[in-house]
Order: C-alpha cells, then structure tokens, then sequence
C-alpha cells in the first residue's frame, strides 16, 4: 500500500462504499430500477435511460493515453474542481487538518477547504519575483496537520510556471508527509510549443504526487464538465470510493470520446499555436498603451495586466460588448485578468481601451 494514504480520514479508509448496480454490458438491465425504453429522440449512443458506466473503461484508456499515463493512474471526474473536492474531503478531518496554499492563486482550494472545514495555510507567491514560488517557506511552513499542498503551474491568474526541480523537491522532502497536488489546468500553453511538458512522466517517481488536468481550457470542453485526477493507483481507488456513484453523465463521456480523438487533437494544437501568437501580440499592444502599467510573463491562455485605474478598463471593454474580470485577490490591486480571445476580440479590447485612453490603438 501506498504509504501516503495514511494521511486520509481514518473514516473514509474504511468506508463501506456504495454499491453501484453492477456494470454487465453483455446482459440485459433489470437490475438498476431504469426504465426499458429510450426518451423519444434519445440519440445518444448507450441511451439515456440507462445509468453510466462508473469510471468508464473506454473513457479511462482514452485519458490515460492522452495524458501518458497507466489507466490505474486516472479518476475522471466533473471537471478539475472535483478532483480538489475529493482530495480536501478524503484527507482532510474538519476543525483539525490543514491545506497549504500560495497565493494569488486558483479561488477553488480555499473554498474547497472552507467547504470542508480544513483549516488554510498561506504561503505568499513572490510578488518581486514575477511571483515565483516560495519553496523554501513552503517546507518551514509544514506541519504535522497539512495533508496537502496545492500548487499550480502556470498559475491562475499570474500565468507563470513552476520549475520542475521546485515541485520534485517538496515532493521529496514532504514524502510520506503531505500530497503534493499540481494542478496544470494550463499546462498545454506551456507546453509542446514552448518545449515545457507536464510532470506527468513524474508520477512514478512521487507517490505523493497528484496532477489536475482539465479539458475545460486547450481542449474547448469546458461544457463537458471533465477532468482528470492523475495519481498512484492507491490514491485513484481510494477517491473512487468517495466520488458520487454515477458521476459523469453519459453526453459527457460519448462527448469527451469524440472531440479528442486524434483528428481533434491536431485541431487543439493549431487553436493553441494561435492563442500564443496571440498572447504574444496582445501583450505587445497593450504594452504601448498609456492606461497599462504592467504586464506579467504568462505561460496560459490569459495575461494579467495591472492598471493605472482597473475600473475604468473594465468600463471601457464593457462598452464594446466584452467582459474581463479584476482576479478576486487583495495581492493583485488594479489588476485585470483577460483570457486571449479570437484576433477580431482581441482587436476590439484594444480599440476600447486606446480610444478610453485618447489615442489610436
Ligand atoms: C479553470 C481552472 C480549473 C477548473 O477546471 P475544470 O476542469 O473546469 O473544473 C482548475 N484549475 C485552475 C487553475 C483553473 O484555472
């Protein structure tokens, strides 16, 4: 057994999971109280009448592949946000274990934790730095009652990567101690194209390592609501016993099947290649503008920009019909976030703010 799991709730260890009605594809279904017929103009494959597979084989080989893992290293679950409930449910005991987090980071590991009544350990980014990570206050920072440590590369919503070597050494130094959980929502905009990969071929090497990946951001099916949890086989089983019995719906997983198939893996690629050129131009531009103070180095499919005066850049995109967003951080004063949209938007978001500002874009 994975050592590690004796860091989840003694409760959930030994939990009776629910029994699903058993998944015997080659007999015919009266066990699961479902009804016999198809609603009219159910065109789905495996019909809507029916219960999903739990964990489906197919969909599980098909994650497994795409992300260059084992099957018995994926839980697929309602998109990445799952993925951090499940781990902040199953490790962490209300009024007593605590998740480290550095901030300005992802909102859903604080609200996770709050959720489940885990107690939040800070560890600042470093805002001198391009905000880079605090390796050396993570570790002085741990604690007996930390059961996680969640770190996010590139980060949302500062955009940069975490080095390789800073998360293989709080694996290493927090082995047996603390799950180490890398979500790399972002990761292929870092990837390939700027010859960044995954930490995916690490898992073997950590069995306290546990990897969010989502195919809400490259792969264009944030509508599909999935992701994948990527981790040791003890810690999969495990949440697999937590996870609410059918969890993904039968459109998500015949979905997730077709628009990642080999054809539209090529296609994502190309979408990527023209949101960095785009990243790239857009940050140029805006650069030049007078309302724009800064802007940091991004590694995703967004920039965060600080401002002289945020609100009244928000206004000004907002009356050309677009919307960006301040990221919800005390850290980030002025700031705006604003994903990379097509060339037309981006051309639009710029006009509005240079012609706010009094100039020509
Ligand atoms: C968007 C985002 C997610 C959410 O992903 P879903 O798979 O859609 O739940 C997870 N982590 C980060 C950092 C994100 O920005």
């Amino acid at each position: 057994m994975n050592p590690i799991l004796q860091l989840a709730r003694p409760d959930i260890l030994t939990l009776q999971p629910y029994q699903h009605a058993a998944w015997e594809p080659s007999l015919e279904r009266m066990h699961a109280n479902e009804m016999p017929w198809r609603a009219e103009g159910d065109s789905t494959q495996a019909g809507l009448n029916r219960y999903p597979e739990p964990q489906p084989d197919e969909l599980i080989e098909h994650l497994a592949d795409l992300y260059e893992v084992k099957p018995e290293n994926v839980l697929a679950g309602r998109g990445s946000d799952e993925g951090i409930d499940l781990l902040v449910r199953a490790f962490c005991r209300a009024g007593q274990d605590s998740v480290l987090i550095c901030p300005p980071t992802f909102g859903m590991y604080k609200v996770s934790a709050r959720i489940q009544g885990a107690q939040l350990i800070e560890v600042p980014l470093i805002a001198a730095q391009n905000f880079a990570l605090d390796t050396q206050a993570i570790l002085a920072a741990w604690r007996p009652d930390c059961k996680l440590i969640f770190l996010c590369s590139p980060n949302n919503p500062t955009g940069g990567l975490i080095p390789r070597a800073d998360i293989e050494r709080i694996c290493t130094q927090l082995t047996n101690k603390a799950i180490v959980v890398l979500d790399e929502a972002y990761i292929e905009f870092a990837g390939e194209f700027a010859g960044v990969a995954s930490m995916t071929n690490a898992l073997e090497r950590f069995p306290n390592l546990v990897i969010l990946r989502t195919l809400s951001k490259a792969y264009a099916l944030a509508g599909t609501r999935c992701g994948a949890l990527l981790a040791h086989p003890d810690i999969v089983s495990l949440l697999a016993r937590v996870i609410t019995p059918y969890a993904l719906p039968t459109q998500t997983i015949e979905a997730v099947l077709k628009f990642t198939d080999g054809e539209h893996r090529v296609a994502a690629r190309q979408r990527i290649a023209t949101i960095l050129s785009e990243r790239a131009r857009l940050g140029e531009r805006l650069a030049r503008l007078p309302w724009i103070r800064r802007i940091w180095p991004s590694d995703a499919n967004f920039l965060l920009i600080e401002c002289i005066d945020a609100p009244r850049v928000l206004q000004a995109v907002q009356n050309v019909g677009l919307i960006i967003r301040t990221p919800n951080a005390p850290l980030l004063p002025n700031c705006v976030r604003i994903s990379i949209g097509t060339p037309a938007q981006n051309d639009r978001l710029l006009q509005a703010i240079a012609a706010a500002a009094g100039i020509a874009a």
